[in-house]
C-alpha cells in the first residue's frame, strides 16, 4: 500500500493531473474503455448477482457516459481561477480564488452498483486534478476483478490504481498518508472511516444509506405512485442505497395500493419473478439469510417466497407493520416492501421525523402546499416529488445524505468542488503602504 500511495504521490507532484488537457483526455478514455468493455461489464455484473444488461446500462454505464460529457464540457470554465471583490481595507489589492487539487484521493466502493459507485466519485477526482485509488468491494468479485483489469492495464498507477480486497485492505490504505477519502457503503463502516480519516484529520466524504421512505398522499394519482414505487424498489432486486424502503398510504388505500403494487410485479416480472431475466438476485448468503428473516409469513400480502440456492428472494410486499417488526429495525436493502399506513399525513410526517435523516424520501402528490410541507419540514438528502430514484440522474442536482446518511454532495459540479480546494490569494502592490498596521500602535486607532 506504501509503495501504491507513494507513487501517486510523485506522480501528483509532477503536475500532469492538474493539467486541463489532461484531466480532459483522461477522463475521455475512460469513457472510451468503459464502451469498449460493455459487454464484459454486462456478464460480468450477471455472474456477480444476475444484474440484468438494461439495468447495467441504464444504472451504471449511461450515468457515467451523461456524467463524462458534463463534466468535460465545463472543466475549462470550472477551473479557472476566479476574480473576487477586495475591500476598500486592502486597498490597492486584488484577490483570486484558485481551485486546486487535493492531491492523492481514496475512493471506497460499494458493491450494489459496483461499476458507477465506484468510478463517479473517481471522475469527481479527475476532473478536479488529482490522482486516484479506487478500492471497489470485494462483495461483487467479477466486477471488482473487471474494474482492476481495465483501469490498471490503461492507465498510469500513479495516476488511477485500482487495488482489490476487503477490510484490511481498506485498513492498510487508511494507514497511508492521503489527501481525501470518498466512502461509499453502510453507515457502520462510514463511522469506522471517519474515525480513521481523523487520525490525519483527513477531509472525509460519508454517501451512506437508511431507511428512504415513499409517501403517498390521498390525493395522489395511486396508479402511477404505485408503478413508479415499484420500480425503484424492485430494480436491482431492491439493494439500491435510494430504494423507497417502505410506503406510507392513507389507510382507506391501503388495499387498492397494494392490488396496484401486486399488479405491477406480475407486469414487470410474469406470473412467476425467478423465471424473470429482469430481476437480479441478492449478492451473498449473509444478506440472503438477513432479508430471509424480515419477512413474516403471516404479513405477506405478495410474495414471500424464497431460494437459498439460487439466492432469490420474491418481491415481496408486507402489510400490518409496526416499527416494532424487524423488517423497520435497519435498512431494507433488498426486495421486501413493508406498506405502513396513516390516518393524518401529520401523524406520518412525525414518525419519519423520529427516524434518522434518510437519503432519500418520495412524496407522491399533486397538492404544492403538501409538497412545499414535506420539503420544508422533513430533513433528508435528497428526492423526488411524484417518482422515485430518478433525481440522482441530473447531474446538475447535488447528490448526498444528511445526518446518519452521510454528508458531502457529488455528481456534477458538485463533484469538482467536493474534490477542490479553494486556494484564496490576495495580490497587494506595493505602491500605498499603510503605516497605520505597525507598532508601535499609539495614535494609530483614529487612522483605521
Ligand atoms: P459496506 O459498508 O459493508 O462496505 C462498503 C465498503 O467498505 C467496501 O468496499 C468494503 O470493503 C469496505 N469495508 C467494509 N468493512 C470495512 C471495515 N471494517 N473497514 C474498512 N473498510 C471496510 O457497504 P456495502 O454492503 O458494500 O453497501 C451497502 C450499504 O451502502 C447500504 O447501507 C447502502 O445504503 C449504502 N450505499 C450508499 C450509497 C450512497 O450513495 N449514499 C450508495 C450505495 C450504497
Amino acid at each position: 500500500m506504501e509503495e501504491i500511495v507513494d507513487r501517486q504521490h510523485q506522480f501528483f507532484e509532477q503536475g500532469k493531473s492538474r493539467d486541463p488537457k489532461f484531466r480532459i483526455n483522461k477522463l475521455l478514455r475512460l469513457k472510451s474503455l468503459l464502451q469498449e468493455h460493455e459487454e464484459e461489464i454486462f456478464a460480468a455484473l450477471q455472474k456477480d448477482f444476475c444484474k440484468p444488461p438494461l439495468e447495467t446500462y441504464g444504472t451504471e454505464l449511461l450515468i457515467l457516459y451523461k456524467e463524462i460529457d458534463h463534466l468535460v464540457k465545463n472543466l475549462y470554465s470550472w477551473s479557472k481561477p476566479k476574480k473576487v471583490r477586495s475591500s476598500l481595507l486592502n486597498f490597492p489589492s486584488k484577490s483570486y480564488i484558485y481551485p486546486q487539487p487535493f492531491g492523492v484521493s481514496l475512493v471506497i466502493g460499494a458493491w450494489n452498483y459496483p461499476i458507477q459507485l465506484s468510478l463517479n466519485p473517481v471522475l469527481g477526482s479527475m476532473v478536479a486534478g488529482n490522482c486516484t485509488i479506487i478500492k471497489p468491494s470485494e462483495l461483487a468479485p467479477n466486477t471488482s476483478a473487471l474494474l482492476e483489469e481495465i483501469i490498471n492495464t490503461h492507465f498510469d498507477s500513479g495516476y488511477l490504481h485500482v487495488v482489490q480486497g476487503d477490510a484490511d485492505t481498506t485498513q492498510a490504505l487508511l494507514d497511508e498518508p492521503l489527501d481525501y477519502i470518498f466512502f461509499t457503503g453502510s453507515t457502520r463502516v462510514g463511522k469506522i472511516i471517519m474515525k480513521a480519516a481523523a487520525e490525519q484529520l483527513t477531509p472525509v466524504t460519508l454517501e451512506l444509506g437508511g431507511k428512504s421512505p415513499a409517501i403517498v398522499d390521498y390525493a395522489a394519482d395511486l396508479e402511477l405512485a404505485a408503478k413508479r414505487i415499484s420500480w425503484g424498489k424492485f430494480i436491482n432486486a431492491g439493494q439500491t442505497c435510494v430504494s423507497p424502503d417502505y410506503v406510507y398510504v392513507h389507510e382507506s388505500q391501503l388495499d387498492t395500493f397494494c392490488s396496484l403494487i401486486k399488479q405491477n410485479i406480475t407486469e414487470f416480472y410474469g406470473s412467476d419473478p425467478a423465471e424473470s431475466p429482469d430481476f437480479a438476485r441478492i449478492i451473498n448468503r449473509d444478506h440472503f439469510q438477513r432479508l430471509k428473516q424480515m419477512i413474516d409469513p403471516n404479513k405477506v400480502v405478495s410474495g414471500g417466497s424464497t431460494d437459498a440456492d439460487n439466492l432469490y428472494i420474491s418481491p415481496t410486499v408486507m402489510t400490518q407493520i409496526s416499527w416494532d417488526d424487524p423488517v423497520m429495525q435497519e435498512e431494507i436493502f433488498g426486495p421486501i416492501l413493508p406498506v405502513l399506513t396513516y390516518q393524518d399525513l401529520d401523524q406520518a410526517i412525525s414518525k419519519i421525523k423520529e427516524q434518522p435523516k434518510p437519503l432519500s424520501l418520495y412524496l407522491f402528490s399533486p397538492d404544492k402546499s403538501t409538497q412545499q410541507q414535506i420539503i420544508d419540514n422533513i430533513p433528508f438528502g435528497g428526492g423526488c416529488i411524484n417518482d422515485t430514484l430518478v433525481h440522482l440522474s441530473n447531474p446538475d442536482l447535488p447528490f448526498g445524505g444528511i445526518g446518519h446518511s452521510g454528508f458531502g454532495n457529488y455528481h456534477g459540479k458538485s463533484s469538482f468542488d467536493l474534490f477542490t480546494h479553494q486556494k484564496s490569494i490576495m495580490k497587494r502592490s506595493s505602491w500605498i503602504k499603510n503605516p497605520f498596521r505597525y507598532p508601535p500602535y499609539e495614535g494609530n486607532l483614529k487612522w483605521l
